[in-house]
């Protein structure tokens, strides 16, 4: 039996592999878009309901601005690459939620929250854009896929012959891919290459989206002396260091003014 389990992950794996047009690695994921958006805008409406979202304040409004500038970024970069229509079962919504907590995210389909308890450290639009980019970027790379499709793995090894994955176990995959239900809110921390790509390509997406890329190594000093040797949830986990981050966006910053050129972008906010 194990070896038929063995034969059926490699083949899911074979089947699996696709090349993420983000990252141009080629990763494994079981799940097409079809199969995880439903669930995602599910927990997501589901988060809605049981938290306290904030509508129509001036902060709120600017939380879609970004949001809609970021996504439509990321959209153009797609298509001049072309993989035009690529989001095209993404439903891009952006809420501000009321909670202290210091995070974002983004699941699956372009689902966003912000926290309110991040924005003191944003500051402005343009650290929003930071964080916005490096979460839409989690999503675009297919990061908690890839993380489902591990799951599966390990869930085809505990059920031992029971190879059909049922509803109720891809629900629970989904969950523990996500961090759904756990007390840290709604994202577990990513692994540190996952990190490095979010935050490339986030970079990469705000200054497409003209806003100014040199603001990211900033907003993350900002994080560095907010977090007290603290590791809070998914975004300000331990990997990379803070240093490590603010090093590599610090380099990178002139890569993406220069990606940002082809798009006729060149003055920035
Ligand atoms: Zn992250």
């Amino acid at each position: 039996m194990k070896k038929l389990i063995l034969a059926l992950a490699v083949f899911l794996g074979v089947a699996a592999c696709k090349t993420n047009p983000f990252t141009g690695k080629k990763v494994l994921n079981f799940y097409p878009n079809s199969q995880i958006f439903p669930m995602a805008f599910a927990q997501y409406d589901q988060f809605l309901t049981e938290n306290n979202v904030i509508e129509n304040s001036s902060e709120a409004k600017m939380i879609t601005k970004v949001g809609q500038r970021i996504s439509s970024a990321a959209e153009r970069w797609l298509t001049a690459n072309g993989y035009a229509g690529y989001l095209k079962d993404y439903k891009w919504e952006y809420n501000l939620v009321k909670d202290e907590t210091v995070n974002a995210w983004c699941m699956p389909g372009g689902k966003i929250v912000f926290y309110t308890g991040i924005l003191p450290i944003t500051q402005n639009e343009t650290g929003v854009a930071v964080v916005m980019g490096h979460e839409v970027a989690h999503a675009l790379a297919d990061h908690g896929a890839q993380r489902m499709s591990a799951g599966t793995l390990q869930q085809l090894g505990a059920v031992a012959g029971n190879v059909a994955i049922q509803d109720p176990q891809k629900r629970n995959i989904f969950n523990q891919a996500y961090g759904v239900g756990s007390q840290v809110g709604v994202m577990l921390p990513f692994s540190r290459s996952h990190e490095t790509e979010a935050d490339r390509i986030g970079l990469q997406i705000m200054a497409i989206a003209g806003y100014n890329p040199d603001e990211a190594a900033e907003l993350w000093k900002r994080m560095k002396a907010n977090s007290g040797g603290q590791a809070p949830p998914e975004f300000m986990s331990t990997h990379p260091s803070n240093d490590t981050r603010i090093a590599n966006l610090t380099q990178w910053a002139p890569l993406a003014r220069a990606e940002a050129k082809k798009f006729g972008v060149t003055s920035f906010e």
